[in-house]
């Protein structure tokens, strides 16, 4: 398993190969990255500005906050298959995102769903260089909200990179609002929520996955380069054992680094398992989450 592993995300991360493998639903590819460099960078300010409000933070017990939810249908058509997602699976997908918050101080509110037809935007809205521009274009006409708003918005990836990489989302991390405020959010495949066509990948957990950065978390895995290494803090997450590869499919059971302690976190959020395979948030990301959500975005 460790060998498909490596072989698949070395595969996913340059080829047509990968894309076909993709398309079999061998391989699912997330599009939130962050460099080693960049990642020490923001960290370094994280424990900094985390120090300075700590005793405000310690002083207060976690409490539930409702994250106003805006949803921007972006589609090609007025047809299901030009991506025009039905308000019934967008409320399917609330109660999924809802349910896997559950144990965390968050929920989310659907406030407004926004429908826009612009074929640009539905083909090519993904974060590589070919669909940064219209991404871009995107988020700043339809944004709502400040840094403790939610903006989804669902799109195709049908074309260039997006397409031949089988791109299922991105998400922007706490720490980028500020910089950036208008590219803040989470841009996922329309067929990825509850009831979509994009098998094993249809169970409304892929936003689950995006909105997991948009609260502040890493994947559980080491994302150092494509040899992997067995980092049990690349996740700045202790609870998280320490991960060589992504998971692909449902194994029973998988141990990238057998030694060190834990088996691979396949059943987390986090991690690129099958959508069914997937069901928890641990007790250190859902800190991590608090603190990254009190520091950057005041909630
Ligand atoms: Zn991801």
């Amino acid at each position: 398993m460790v060998a498909l592993s490596a072989l698949v995300l070395a595969l996913s991360a340059v080829s047509a190969l990968g894309s076909q493998m993709a398309s079999r639903g061998l391989t699912r590819v997330c599009g939130t990255e962050i460099s080693t460099a960049e990642k020490d960078a923001v960290e370094a300010d994280f424990a900094a500005r985390r120090t300075e409000l700590k005793l405000a933070a310690d002083a207060q017990k976690p409490k539930r906050v409702t994250i106003p939810t805006y949803v921007h249908v972006v589609r090609s058509s007025r047809k299901l298959s030009g991506g025009n997602v039905p308000d019934s699976q967008i409320a399917d997908q609330m109660r999924v995102l809802n349910a896997a918050f559950a144990n965390t101080s968050y929920s989310f509110k659907l406030v407004e769903t926004t429908r826009t037809t612009n074929k640009n935007w539905f083909e090519y809205a993904s974060n590589y260089e070919d669909g940064i521009g219209n991404q871009t274009e995107m988020k700043t006409a339809l944004r709502r909200g400040d840094a403790k708003a939610l903006n989804v918005y669902t799109v195709g990836f049908r074309e260039g990179t997006a397409g031949l990489y089988g791109l299922l989302g991105y998400g922007t991390f706490p720490f980028d609002y500020e910089d950036a405020p208008k590219n803040d959010g989470v841009v996922i495949l329309y067929s990825t929520v509850p009831g979509g066509t994009t098998d094993p990948y249809n169970f409304g957990t892929n936003l689950v996955h995006e909105v997991g950065h948009w609260t502040g978390l890493y994947h559980v895995f080491n994302e150092g380069d494509l040899s992997g290494t067995c980092d049990g803090s690349s996740d700045l997450v202790d609870d998280t054992p320490a991960q060589r590869y992504p998971t692909f499919g449902c194994p029973e059971r998988q141990d990238s680094c057998p030694d060190l302690p834990g088996d691979d976190a396949i059943h987390n959020y986090m991690d690129y398992s099958t959508e069914d395979c997937q069901n928890n948030f641990t007790p250190g990301q859902r800190e991590r989450m608090h603190a990254q959500m009190g520091v950057y975005r005041g909630i």
